[in-house]
């Protein structure tokens, strides 16, 4: 008994000095972290129906990080969410054929969203809502609709029946908005005020597919960027790509969200071309471009328009570059990407442009 005691005191012991040991080198973090202001608080939650991450280096970083993640749920119920009855969007689905009244950040946005509509000849059009409804790709509905739905939904598709004036939002009786394709992006465009109000140094941002890199990287090189293999599990990179100050990075892919029939792959962006899923042999597409939005957007352009049509359209945009990866596991960058890619996944081989 006294031997078992004497056991459990000695370990009790061992416990407090651990303890204590943590408990020191915890206050050295902190006061390191303090004074060099090198860590970087970390904070996450969910919104966009995915998950958000914020990792800030600055003098406020806990605060900051939290106040990210707080611009980025309120952007969405009040601007952008397809479901909460709160937001722009969710208002001017249900009140299709009415004009709607909408905060003037949802209405400069869609202004946007129209200019980009007619740079990507339609291959991003966010009035696509009726034909993402029908496929419903990863949701509980989802099945191949036959061809005269898709003609019907096809009808409802069009931003030429979207209508902006004065600060409200029109759609045609049948039309639904998503901005599935651009909330992400949007979502790190509008936390930059955040962050500079905050004074933070610098941050990481990452919104489900799409990545604010804000300020330097605190480790002194440029910032190192994963690529997701689009063939393997959610872990595995395809490679890494070396990204300058201020810039958005967003991914689209076919593994998102799809499912398979008859051997037939059938993924989440859908050509408002066909009504049906894109089918342009590429697999994944990465584009950086210092606006989130356009970083978002044309990420799902040009996996719509495949790589060949994507090049002039990517010569519209100043500043933006792309990563293509093809179903014969080719990647291919533009011109600014040179050197800044390194492939480390096997099976892929790098094409000459
Ligand atoms: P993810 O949302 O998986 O990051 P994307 O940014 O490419 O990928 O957005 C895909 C979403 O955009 C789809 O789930 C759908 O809601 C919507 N969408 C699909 N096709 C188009 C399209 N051609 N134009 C605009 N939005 C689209
Ligand atoms: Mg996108």
């Amino acid at each position: 008994m006294a031997k078992r005691f004497a056991h459990a005191r000695r370990g009790a012991l061992a416990a407090a000095a651990i303890t204590a040991v943590c408990v020191v080198l915890l206050v050295g973090l902190l006061i390191y972290d303090a004074t060099s202001g090198r860590n970087a608080a970390v904070r996450s939650t969910t919104a966009m129906a995915t998950v958000v991450t914020a990792k800030v280096w600055g003098p406020a970083g806990e605060q900051t990080a939290q106040d990210v993640l707080d611009r980025i749920t309120a952007l969405d119920e009040d601007c952008l969410s397809a479901y909460a009855d709160t937001s722009d969007v969710y208002r001017i689905n249900h009140a299709a054929g009415n004009p709607v009244k909408v905060n003037s950040y949802t209405y400069n946005l869609l202004v946007e969203l129209l200019d980009i509509v007619r740079q990507t000849n339609g291959a991003f059009d966010p009035t696509i809502g009726a034909l993402t409804a029908l496929w419903d790709i990863g949701g509980p509905d989802e099945r191949i609709p036959d061809d005269g739905e898709i003609t019907a939904a096809l009808g409802a598709v069009g931003w030429d029946k979207l209508h902006l004036a004065d600060g409200n939002v029109q759609i045609c009786k049948g039309q639904l908005l998503d901005l599935g394709a651009v909330g992400k992006g949007a979502a790190c465009d509008a936390v930059h005020t955040v962050l500079e109000e905050d004074e933070a140094r610098s941050a990481v941002i990452s919104v489900g597919g799409s990545l604010l890199l804000y300020g330097e990287n605190p480790e002194g090189d440029d910032w190192s960027v994963g690529v997701r293999d689009p063939r393997g599990g959610s872990n595995d990179r395809l490679g890494t790509l070396s990204i300058g100050a201020d810039l958005c990075v967003s991914t689209s892919g076919d593994y998102e969200r799809f499912f398979e029939q008859d051997g037939v792959r059938y993924c989440h962006i859908l050509d408002p071309a066909t009504g049906r899923p894109a089918d342009s042999g590429l697999i994944s597409v990465t584009i950086i471009s210092p606006s989130g939005l356009l970083s978002d957007a044309l990420s799902t352009a040009c996996f719509v328009l495949g790589y060949e049509r994507s090049l002039p359209v990517l010569g519209l945009f100043e500043g933006t570059q792309a990563l293509f990866v093809t179903a014969d596991r080719t990647v291919y960058v533009t011109p600014g990407l040179e050197g800044r890619f390194t492939l480390t996944a096997d099976g892929y081989t790098m094409g000459a442009e």
